[in-house]
């Protein structure tokens, strides 16, 4: 493993899973597409990262990219996910990455110290992220219970609506204030993931509900795959007044390598320079100060830049991050020394 390795803050490899297109065992000795692999990961530097448990639309329509190919344009989201349909699959996606762990290609990492541990090694450093909190019951019984299995970060809302409140729609050019933000349940999550160290991931919050959680968390703000507004005037990205609260609750942002959140005509092509990407990279750190910004790539749920590829493809970010003059420190922290210090801040350990 390089000197650097790259704690990521979002990857979607599980959904690989449950959709039924790879196994962990494929996982463990190579695929043959998709983002990520335990040897393309040892081979790019991948040390770990935060793997999202995301429920679909099931049987429902889905965000297409072609979709996104176009000047301007706004997804009508899919319809909620009933909360039974949501529970199975999320339950699954929990036996999904313990199978993961079985089969050696992840180690799953409940603390900052296990992190820092496993980065080194062979097996990728996996946090238990959902993505989209459908299956949670009013109660918390479940999140509890996923707590006690590991789950340690949580996403109130993919972009449709849940009865915690609504997501930001898919939407180009965009301010992400496009509706109202937490429902009283969905405050109550926050409070309860708050207790119990959870971390609240803002990526697909709109505006009002990024205001909501900064009200009523004490922990880091942490938008775990989301770029700079400035940059790419999309409704999921952060504007410079949502980058100023986050650098105040001395949180964080993972940049997305979504094309569309990228570019800034907004579109899901993928020819395009790595340049696009460190014009964000300089803006969030301007904004943000070098020890608040991250990587959290959305592999194998976005279309990434070409010259990225996948995750073997990461060296060729380091190399560009070094020809903009980042320095061995500034790099530590970029790839993962950041993630493991808001990571340690919000769970204590
Ligand atoms: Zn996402």
């Amino acid at each position: 493993m390089t000197q650097f390795p790259i704690f990521d803050g979002h990857n979607d490899l599980l959904l690989r899973l449950l959709r039924g297109d790879v196994t962990a065992e494929g996982v463990a000795s190579g695929l043959p597409d998709g983002h990520i692999d335990k040897p393309r990961a040892q081979q790019g530097g991948l040390g770990g990262g935060m793997f999202a448990i995301f429920v679909p639309s099931l049987g429902g329509a889905s965000v297409s990219d072609d979709e996104m190919c176009k000047d301007s344009y706004d997804i009508p989201l899919p319809e909620q996910v009933a909360e039974a349909e949501a529970t199975s699959w999320t339950e699954r996606g929990m036996d999904a990455i313990y199978d993961l762990e079985a089969a050696g290609a992840v180690r799953i990492c409940r603390s900052a110290q296990e992190i820092e541990a496993a980065l080194p090694a062979e097996e990728m450093a996996a946090v238990i992220h959902i993505e989209g909190a459908e299956a949670i019951d009013r109660d918390f019984e479940k999140l509890h219970a996923w707590h006690a299995r590991g789950l340690r970060s949580l996403g109130p809302v993919w972009s449709r609506d849940t009865v915690w409140g609504h997501g930001v729609p898919f939407r180009y050019p965009s301010d992400p204030d496009t509706g109202p933000g937490l429902t009283d349940a969905g405050k109550a999550l926050i409070r309860e993931c708050n207790r119990l160290k959870i971390v609240v991931d803002l990526s697909h919050l709109n505006a009002k509900g990024v205001e909501d959680v900064a009200r009523i968390t004490d922990a880091p703000l942490v938008a775990t795959h989301s770029n700079a507004w400035a940059v790419c005037p999309h409704s999921r990205n952060l504007t410079d007044r949502q980058l100023d609260v986050i650098r105040d609750s001395d949180g964080m942002v993972g940049i997305n390598f979504a094309s569309a959140f990228l570019r800034p005509d907004g579109r899901m092509e993928s020819e395009f320079e790595i340049d696009i990407l460190l014009q964000h990279f300089d803006h969030l750190i301007q904004r943000l100060g070098e020890d608040r910004v991250g990587l959290g790539s959305d592999f194998d749920g976005a279309l990434v830049p070409d010259k990225i590829g996948d995750c073997a493809g990461l060296p060729n970010l380091i190399k560009a991050l070094r020809s903009r003059g980042v320095d061995d420190g500034l790099m530590a922290k970029i790839t993962h020394g950041n993630w493991v210090r808001v990571l340690r801040q919000t769970w204590g350990i």
